[in-house]
């Protein structure tokens, strides 16, 4: 059992269940013992593997992605280049190599990084000093000083907690984690319904509701309409809202049970990015997509650069894998399951890949 399962468990004893939200942020953020606060969780040797971290191609496309539009948006001479959850700072790293032939681009941009975790934050400094560039670091979207704003956050927002409710004959009731008559950890759910959701659905069906992640986007929506920039989200999940249960946790490449040690195991549910899409629209920006990865990646370009790099690749056959993992459909790919949205300021123009407002 892991050090946190400990911890939670005794405190549901004491206190009782925690809300689904409240078990995926101790999860994954407890200041001591989360997922991400004490360990590396990335590439072959960790638990999963991210885009950048399979070729530096993704990094590219995303970079002159984002310095396209800046410059088709007046080349500002102050802007912030942020990234929200960098990981390793492979994806920064790489658009920073990749917009070196930008005139003016490096010379403008402020980096900026939110991340909460100390590990990966000292893994972002040496992987940005590689590439002779330095980021300020920041916990939370508010405090990114003030500025146009070209920002990417890929798979950030599976990371945020979300909220559960599952349809009885009652009502909605919010998902809980409790105890089991052996005392460990298992799902329950609250005793009382939970009014606001009125939707009806047979019994047994799962609402997730990413209150986080909608927050997150309404303050970056906000931020961008009224500064000016371009957003890229880009992330496993839907273009259309829907029920079902998405909460999953990964170790060592492997599926493992959502409730199986806290802290050791990744943690994620899949985006609604109809819900994206719509508070940032709401807000007052233009939202253009959700596209899926591998079309907005070709659209890009990313077979062209392929071919380049190929041509000086000692194992060429490693860029094809690499360009089909990240382009390819089905459940060898990540091509159709990834998708990406853009939040732009109205009336700017749209973002390369993308095509016109939605
Ligand atoms: N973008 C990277 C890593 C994705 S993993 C890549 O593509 O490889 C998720 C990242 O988000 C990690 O860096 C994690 O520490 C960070 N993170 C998770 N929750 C966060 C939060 N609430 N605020 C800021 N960063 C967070």
């Amino acid at each position: 059992m892991s050090a946190l399962c400990h911890i939670l468990a005794a405190e549901i004893a004491a206190q009782g269940p925690l809300t689904v939200e409240d078990f995926m942020a101790r999860a994954l953020g407890d200041p001591v013992h989360g997922y991400y606060m004490k360990q590396d969780p990335f590439g072959a040797a960790g638990d999963f593997t991210t885009a950048p971290e399979i070729s530096q191609m993704f990094g590219e496309m995303i970079g002159l992605c984002l310095a396209d539009h800046w410059m088709r948006a007046g080349s500002p001479s102050r802007f912030i280049l942020c990234e929200c959850g960098p990981g390793r700072g492979t994806l920064m790293a790489d658009i920073w190599r990749a917009t070196k032939i930008v005139p003016g681009f490096h010379d403008a941009a402020k980096i900026v990084l939110v991340e909460t975790s100390p590990v990966l934050r000292a893994q972002q400094v040496e992987t940005l000093s590689a590439v002779g560039a330095t980021g300020l670091h920041v916990a939370r979207l508010d405090e990114v000083p003030p500025g146009p704003l070209w920002l990417v956050a890929n798979e950030f927002f599976d990371a945020l907690p979300i909220r559960q409710f599952v349809k009885t004959p009652t009502g909605w009731h919010a998902r809980l984690v409790g105890l089991d008559d052996t005392g460990a950890l298992s799902f329950g759910l609250a005793p009382e319904p939970y009014p606001p959701i009125r939707f009806d659905a047979p019994d047994g069906t799962v609402l997730e509701v990413m209150a986080a992640g909608l927050s997150f986007m309404k303050s970056l929506a906000q931020r961008i309409a009224f500064e000016g920039g371009l957003a890229l989200i880009l992330d496993y999940g839907h273009s259309e809202s829907g029920f079902g249960d998405t909460l999953q946790a990964m170790r060592a490449h492997a599926f493992v049970d959502v409730l199986h040690e806290p802290g050791d195991c990744d943690l994620t549910a899949h985006v609604d990015f109809a819900a994206l899409s719509r508070v940032g629209r709401a807000v007052g920006a233009d939202v253009y997509g959700p596209m899926t990865q591998g079309a907005f990646l070709h659209a890009l370009g990313i077979a062209a650069r392929a071919a380049m790099l190929k041509e000086k690749a000692s194992n060429p056959d490693s860029i094809d894998q690499a360009l089909a993992r990240l382009t390819a459909s089905g459940a060898t790919g990540m091509g159709d399951l990834f998708k990406v949205i853009a939040v732009g300021q109205k009336g700017d123009p749209a973002p390369a890949g993308l095509g016109v407002p939605s």
